[in-house]
């Protein structure tokens, strides 16, 4: 379908600013709009993403396009909780600990629950980093967080500094995946993982016909009545009919040097996850 943005004729900054302002007018509505367009299935995903990262405690991730946070809060849960699991291991097979030994063990725990992991979101707009942090605040997250303000194509960060790369919903709004992909690559630790949450494209023509009525007909309405903004909707829902298949992007990976590269299709391909390790 032909965009309203006109992408095939604009400039890679035009194309970026135009995203950039997407982004802005979002940014206030864009977790009630997540959760009412996907009909909370978002969350699933992001779940799922967490569960193939697996996280021990002690992991640096970095997550790129992070936006509210969603993927920030996640791994925070998920190393706390695999920290509180351990250590209810520790204390079960030795039953014979004495008390002093289990009470330090309570007491390393609790001073630091996340076990040193931590996680940096980085996103390219200053709106969606404000909405992010404020959720954060209202969500009692702030040990092992910080927001970083910073451009997919080009990070502010050394060279294998991560044990971990995550983007969700976030490499089809980059004006240059090439770039974006190559920036993982050298931000990530030897041995470090590159894992990415996107929408993709439906193989079952049946499916694929009820997503595109639900995507061109269902989502930007949804959009206007929320909030009040049809186009950036409309917007969302071209960027995913343009963006790479799932070998296109798996090819794209392995590109700039990922190996071991793979990819899981989620609800028949409405989105899928690719994951890569820098060895
Ligand atoms: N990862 C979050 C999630 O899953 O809920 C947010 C996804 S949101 C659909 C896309 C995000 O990508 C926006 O916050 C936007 O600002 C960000 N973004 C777009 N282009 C970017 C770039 N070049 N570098 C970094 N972030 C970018």
């Amino acid at each position: 379908p032909q965009t309203h943005f006109g992408f095939q004729n604009v400039s890679e900054e035009e194309r970026r600013e135009k995203i950039y302002q997407v982004f802005e007018n979002v940014a206030e509505k864009y977790d009630v709009m997540n959760d009412s367009m996907s009909l909370g299935i978002h969350r699933v995903w992001k779940d799922v993403l967490m569960h193939k990262m697996n996280p021990s405690p002690g992991t640096l991730l970095v997550d790129v396009a992070g936006g509210t946070g969603d993927i920030a809060f996640r791994f925070l849960n998920y190393v706390r909780a695999v920290r509180e699991r351990q250590l209810q291991q520790k204390l079960r097979q030795h039953q014979n600990l004495s008390w002093q030994e289990i009470s330090k063990s309570y007491q390393e725990e609790k001073s630091n629950p996340l076990g040193d992991s931590q996680v940096v979101v980085c996103d390219i707009n200053r709106e969606m980093l404000k909405a992010g942090k404020q959720r954060a605040q209202h969500l009692g997250y702030s040990e092992g967080l910080s927001w970083v303000l910073g451009n997919a194509e080009e990070l502010p960060f050394d060279d294998d500094k991560f044990d971990v790369y995550t983007i969700a919903f976030g490499i089809r709004n980059v004006t240059r995946i090439d770039l974006a992909l190559q920036e993982a690559y050298r931000v990530l630790k030897p041995g470090g993982r590159f894992l990415c949450l996107e929408f993709s494209h439906v193989s079952n023509p049946i499916l694929s016909r009820l997503y595109d009525l639900y995507s061109f007909q269902v989502v930007p309405v949804l959009g206007e009545v929320i909030a009040g903004d049809w186009k950036s909707y409309q917007y969302l829902v071209e960027s995913i009919r343009r963006f790479p298949p799932q070998e296109e992007l798996k090819a794209m990976i392995e590109d700039v040097g990922f190996l071991k590269v793979d990819y899981e299709n989620l609800n028949s391909g409405i989105v899928a996850i690719h994951s890569g390790f820098k060895l």
